[in-house]
């Protein structure tokens, strides 16, 4: 039997699609939070995951726990958090794998889904620039991503505000946060970080990013250090929060 071109093409085609058919069925992809395979049509995170993993809607709460974590600290227009972080949980799951697996996407696709929730708050969809908590330069090279960064990525796609990874830096002669006791962290928090050019910040409305918050050192450094910089406002959204 002779085939001719078109036909040609045809098979190669069907023979493309049975091999990445065969590979699913032996490498399937699985959700980082719940190690469930992934049906064709779920991209990085599995449907159910989305749905009930512990959400704060803190976007949609003046007052939230989280904001009221910066009172008097540092004045934010609003604070949120898409995740409530729980030990041993699927959001702790998905950071760690985020984290510690290679896995930008997850950062990425957490970023489109929590993009569109943050459209629908005034405060976070009227920001400008998008910046994120930039990683010590070490962690940085090891992880080949900054996880606050592709979060970003995520968020721009969903967002008017555009991002920009170049807008803070970390002062290399602090050392790494964890090294440092409780007390010396809070005492030299705002010289870990320090803003590059402040053309880039001055008279913007800022959505500062992270990964997780705990204490909001790290944050409440960041957001010192843009509004000397001249920042009209900052509001803050965090992948996760143990509240
Ligand atoms: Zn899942």
């Amino acid at each position: 039997m002779f085939l001719n071109k078109f036909e040609h093409i045809l098979l190669i085609i069907y023979h493309i699609i049975m091999f990445s058919e065969l590979i699913h069925l032996f490498f399937p992809r699985l959700c980082p939070a719940c190690s469930s395979a992934l049906f064709k049509n779920e991209h990085v995170i599995c449907f159910r995951c989305k749905n009930i993993l512990p959400r704060t809607e803190f976007h949609l709460k003046p007052g939230n726990p989280l904001e009221r974590v910066f009172w008097g600290r540092v004045p934010l227009k609003s604070a949120a958090a898409c995740f409530i972080f729980r030990k041993e949980g699927g959001v702790q799951k998905l950071l760690h794998e985020l984290k510690y697996n290679n896995a930008p996407e997850i950062g990425r696709e957490i970023g489109r889904l929590y993009g569109r929730e943050l459209a629908n708050s005034p405060s976070f969809s009227e920001a400008d620039l998008i910046i994120p908590v930039p990683l010590h330069p070490k962690k940085l090279s090891i992880r080949g991503y900054n996880q606050s960064g592709v979060f970003g990525e995520g968020l721009q796609e969903t967002l008017p505000a555009r991002m920009n990874e170049d807008v803070l830096v970390r002062n290399l002669n602090t050392g790494t946060q964890t090294r440092r006791s409780r007390f010396e962290r809070w005492e030299n928090v705002d010289s870990i970080f320090a803003v590059s050019n402040s053309e880039l910040v001055q008279n913007k409305r800022i959505l500062l990013i992270d990964d997780v918050i705990t204490t909001g050192a790290t944050l409440e450094s960041c957001a010192v250090n843009l509004f000397k910089a001249g920042a009209t406002d900052i509001r803050v959204a965090c992948i996760a929060a143990p509240i």
